[in-house]
């Protein structure tokens, strides 16, 4: 099956600039997908267009249902997005609240809420973590958090931007492999090229809002990314 269709998809801000233009692809099921591309590239407007947050020009459709205005809030359950800042994603007092919220909405009851944050907590390495004041975690915290908030609503789909920006060495190393072991389809957007290319199947080079490659062969990749200078 196919997790994303993307058919000449576009957005043009209201000021006039067009951060995605045209965009085409496809991702299979359980595969990973990087996205490289400078700052600017038109990465975060891609994923806010996946999640039905901006309103494209263009299709996509996600696990076979072309994304509408009517049905955005059931096929958005399918979407895990974790934001590239984790402070945008974080607002309840403690680790526990933040990663029930989503289960919470979600309508389940509260024995299978408490068992979903278990699970991400523990999937992400902060077991014991339940009732630490979220905004005086470290950084590296605060991502794992942002993650086990979306990884308790089990999505089909996660969307990560920028996942290593700002972390240390070893935070960044540690967050990797986390990621590595997560099931699933899974879109990750970087200007780290190392870590696009340890960690995906195939590799999508944006530049201006403008597909310039999508191969899985990372020598063709390095090569474009130093011939365009990204
Ligand atoms: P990336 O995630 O690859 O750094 P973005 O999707 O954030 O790229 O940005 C793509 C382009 O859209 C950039 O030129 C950026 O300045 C512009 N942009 C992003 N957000 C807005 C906005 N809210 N209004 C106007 N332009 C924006």
């Amino acid at each position: 099956m196919k997790a994303i269709e993307c058919h000449n998809v576009s957005y043009l801000y209201p000021n006039g600039l067009k951060a995605i233009n045209g965009i085409d692809f496809v991702v299979e099921e359980n595969e990973t997908l990087g996205i490289i591309g400078p700052n600017g590239a038109g990465k975060t407007t891609l994923f806010l267009a996946l999640c039905g947050i901006i309103p494209f020009e263009g299709e996509i459709k996600i696990c076979n249902t072309e994304l509408t205005k009517s049905n955005v809030q059931s096929i958005r359950k399918d979407l895990g997005f974790v934001f590239q800042n984790p402070d945008d994603q974080l607002f309840m007092p403690t680790v526990y609240e933040d990663v029930a919220f989503g289960p919470i909405n979600l309508g389940f009851s509260k024995e299978k809420v408490y068992s979903c944050v278990k699970k991400a907590l523990l999937d992400v390495g902060l077991s014991g973590f339940e009732d630490r004041i979220t905004h005086h975690l470290s950084f590296g915290e605060k991502k794992r958090t942002a993650l086990a908030t979306v990884l308790s609503m089990s999505p089909k789909i996660l969307l990560l931007d920028e996942p290593t920006s700002e972390l240390d060495p070893w935070a960044k190393n540690r967050f990797i492999e986390l990621i590595s072991k997560v099931e699933g389809t899974k879109i990750i957007a970087s200007h780290d090229l190392q870590m696009i290319i340890d960690l995906c199947d195939r590799i999508m080079l944006l530049n201006k809002g403008r597909i310039l490659e999508i191969t899985g062969n990372t020598k063709d990749i390095k090569e474009l990314y130093n011939k365009f200078n990204l």
